[in-house]
């Protein structure tokens, strides 16, 4: 069935984007993908989104733009999307060999965590080595654990082991963090967590019997070469953006990102919208996905509009 607007993804640009469309009578399908609900389903308490003056949890808040959504005629699929053809209207999808299409479509599938692209790590990935404190914080239990990177992420997730882990050490390549000022202060000031300035990690010891014992790190200044035992690791290096299904049909930038038009959401296709973390490097908040995913539903729908009169 021909629908008018396709939603690909479902973090909060994209439910953002079928409360819009819904309420506009453009019954959206949206596209769940792998995650449902994206990102903010791997992480805790979100005290950042205006409204919720005491904070709630990532998932919690999914659920409710998702059940927003539904209420007024989104139809939501736990569909992954495989392949889509954006050469001619209707836009076709593909998700589990079904075919979908629609007049526009609205692409809102996020980013996905960095690694470090080491071996051992994909060795042990699963095994002590985690790119998600929130899933795996809980089987570390007075254990001592290790997170790479500087940002929010770092910060975040650091503060989050503490909760379980007896120690936490976080390991940064330079000698200041990016993270914000409130977020550092936190870390700084929390008596579990300390951190390793100048560290680059080389290699993560263990094997999947043991699991991870130990990394072996670089400083970054002088090139000496040591050993830190440890139980797990966890990497909060940032996020790649999920544009593979778009690759040679729509505009990236040098990273990767959808490149969209200056104030608005249009793609260099017409009729193809994005919106969230797939076109956003620079804020990356669940605040500012919602907006955009706003932004993409009315920029559809007045696309549509024009299209018909
Ligand atoms: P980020 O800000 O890009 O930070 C990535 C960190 O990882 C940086 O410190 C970077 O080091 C380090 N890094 C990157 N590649 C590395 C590598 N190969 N080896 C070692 N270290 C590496 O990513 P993020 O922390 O995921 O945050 C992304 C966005 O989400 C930000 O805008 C952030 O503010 C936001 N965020 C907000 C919250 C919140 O407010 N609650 C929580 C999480 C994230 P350098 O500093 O040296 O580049």
């Amino acid at each position: 069935m021909k629908r008018k607007i396709i939603i690909i993804g479902s973090g909060p640009a994209g439910l953002t984007a079928a409360i819009y469309a819904a309420r506009a009578n453009l019954e959206p399908l949206v596209f769940e993908g792998a995650q449902p609900g994206g990102q903010l389903t791997i992480t805790t308490d979100v005290e950042n989104y205006p409204g919720f003056p005491n904070g709630i949890m990532g998932p919690d808040m999914m659920d409710e733009f998702r059940k927003q959504a539904q209420r007024f005629g989104a139809e939501c699929l736990f569909k992954t999307v495989e392949k889509v053809e954006l050469s001619e209207r209707p836009y076709t999808v593909w998700a589990d060999g079904n075919e979908y299409s629609a007049e526009a479509i609205i692409i809102s599938t996020g980013a996905t965590a960095k690694l470090l692209g080491l071996e051992s790590e994909s060795e042990l990935m699963g095994y002590g080595v985690s790119a998600c404190a929130t899933c795996d914080g809980f089987f570390f239990r007075d254990k001592k654990v290790l997170i790479v990177g500087g940002g929010d992420s770092a910060m975040e997730e650091a503060t989050f082991l503490t909760k379980f882990a007896s120690e936490v050490i976080i390991i940064h390549r330079r000698d200041e963090f990016r993270a914000s000022k409130i977020m550092v202060d936190r870390v700084l000031g929390n008596p579990k967590i300390s951190v390793e300035w100048n560290s680059a990690v080389d290699e993560i010891i263990g094997s999947r019997d043991t699991g991870v014992t130990a990394i072996r790190l670089t400083d970054t200044v002088t090139g000496e070469k040591r050993e830190m035992p440890c139980d797990g690791i966890f990497m909060a290096i940032g996020h790649v953006p999920n544009t593979q299904l778009f690759n040679g049909t729509l505009n990236l930038d040098g990273a990767g990102y959808i490149k969209t038009e200056p104030d608005s959401t249009y793609t260099n296709i017409k009729g193809v919208f994005a919106c969230g973390d797939v076109q956003d490097h620079v804020y990356r908040q669940a605040v500012t996905a919602a907006g955009t995913g706003c932004m993409a539903a009315i920029d559809a729908e007045r696309w549509l509009e024009k299209q018909n009169s």
